[in-house]
């Protein structure tokens, strides 16, 4: 094994971190945690400091860490054929029956997967088959898309102006033009004091249709949304939004996406996001509860009326040019079949459910009426704690205090629990593998 010191050079001199302060880093101001072996909800660093990740790495180890079943059908699958493409036809065993395991799964009306990478990839495929499909049905000025503000939707170009997340266009020029946002519905923080769900959702149906009709609905081609907000804060909807914001797209021929990077495979205690809360997607993005993070794979599910429009465009034009190299890479699908079996074998979607509601559940009873607690929030296995100055008038820390990220460092500092800082207000958020028990559960809280 390298020496500690070794490593920590190696670290903070030649390796570019994602999403990180990269100049503290590099001058060692910052904690640089090499993580070495994990089990269950337990991650373990080469200090020897046993952690319970209650955020499950990025809300991806759903079926949680160590899992035998899925290392050995990987090796096999390694040992066996490490590689092929998926180019004019190809595929693998694995490929093929994972596509056909996703399609079992997914909410009606889907037709076909693609496979990706990551979840920026998969939005990437998204956003062309939309242009595609818009260029193939004639109407070539169809094109804009819209996402809401706190939505996440990956760090690329064009995903990373579908974000809606300031730190993610900061510098970066971004958004592209041709992204549009609409109101996040985030009741605690965008309703007016006076507002219920009711009307707050009947506010976010009007100011997607005052955008549709600013803009032209004949230049909008689709609608992104996550069917619960993760990164920007786990925000559920509030009740009836989705149906009501789907009618609009209908009304206008919008197509909508449904972004299930988080909540596909049962983060929310049903199999998709979709089917928990009404939503009927033209697209669906999955990936990280694909594989639990065994492998990166992601895909994009295709519905009915787009795949029409895939089908009638590659007959006028021949060979759909889009594909990645590792597009269905066979340890990929692998580790997604592997996992996807271990998923139904130990019934984890539905303890998903369960113990993610005690999680709440216990939340709110210990914290609810902190001072400093605003607003205890999630659904299935995801839970938000947002913190105020002020619990009655729900005043902002300073931002200078950095709130969330002092209380989620003493949260591992003195308890070894890993909860997540969310990138935008003091909001700390809890993610867990879905084999977490209640007496794990209860340690977090
Ligand atoms: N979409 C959603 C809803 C996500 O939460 C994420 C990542 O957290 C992405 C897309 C991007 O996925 P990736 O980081 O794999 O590119």
């Amino acid at each position: 094994m390298l020496r500690n010191d070794q490593i920590d050079k190696w670290d903070r001199d030649h390796f570019l971190h994602p999403s990180t302060h990269l100049a503290q880093h590099a001058r060692g101001e910052s904690p640089n945690r090499i993580v070495r072996t994990a089990s269950g909800v337990f991650i373990e660093d080469r200090d020897g400091n046993r952690l319970l990740d209650a955020f499950a790495g990025l809300y991806c180890v759903n079926i949680g860490y160590g899992r035998q079943e899925v290392a050995e059908a990987i090796a096999e699958q390694a040992r066996e054929l490490a590689y092929y493409h998926a180019y004019a036809g190809h595929g693998t065993e694995a490929s093929v029956t994972l596509a056909q395991m996703v399609l079992e799964r997914a909410p009606k009306g889907m037709s076909k997967v693609y496979f990706g990478l990551g979840g920026s990839d998969a939005n990437e495929t998204n956003i062309k088959l939309v242009w595609y499909y818009n260029n193939i049905l004639g109407r070539p000025e169809k094109k804009k898309i819209i996402s809401r503000w706190r939505g996440y939707h990956g760090s690329g170009l064009v995903t990373g102006s579908l974000t809606g997340l300031e730190l993610f266009h900061k510098k970066f020029d971004l958004p592209l033009d041709g992204i549009l946002h609409t109101t996040s519905p985030y009741f605690y923080r965008r309703a007016d004091p006076s507002q219920d769900e009711a009307a707050f959702v009947a506010q976010c149906v009007a100011d997607l249709e005052e955008l549709i009709d600013r803009e032209g609905a004949d230049t909008i081609a689709a609608f992104i949304g996550e069917p619960l907000m993760g990164t920007g804060g786990i925000v559920p909807p509030p009740k009836g939004y989705w149906p009501a914001i789907q009618a609009v797209l209908d009304r206008h021929d919008i197509l909508l996406i449904a972004d299930e990077v988080v909540t596909g495979f049962g983060r929310l205690g049903t199999m998709f996001g979709s089917d928990h809360y009404g939503i009927r997607p033209d697209i669906i993005t999955i990936a990280k509860g694909l594989t639990s993070a065994y492998a990166p794979l992601s895909g994009s599910i295709v519905g009915e009326k787009v795949w029409k429009g895939l089908e009638k465009g590659t007959d006028e034009n021949g060979v759909l040019g889009h594909g990645w190299t590792y597009s269905a890479h066979p340890i990929g699908a692998a580790a997604g079949v592997a996992n996807l079996q271990l998923l139904d074998k130990l019934n984890l979607v539905e303890n998903a459910g369960t113990v993610g509601a005690y999680l709440n559940q216990s939340m709110r009873e210990a914290l609810g009426d902190h001072p400093n607690v605003g607003e205890i929030r999630g659904d299935g296995m995801l839970c938000a704690v947002e913190l105020v100055a002020d619990s009655d008038t729900r005043r902002f820390f300073d931002a200078s205090d950095k709130i969330g990220i002092q209380v989620s460092a003493a949260m591992l500092a003195d308890h070894k629990v890993i909860a997540r800082a969310m990138p935008q207000g003091d909001i700390i958020g809890f993610a867990p593998p879905f084999c977490l028990t209640r007496a794990e559960a209860d340690s977090v809280v």
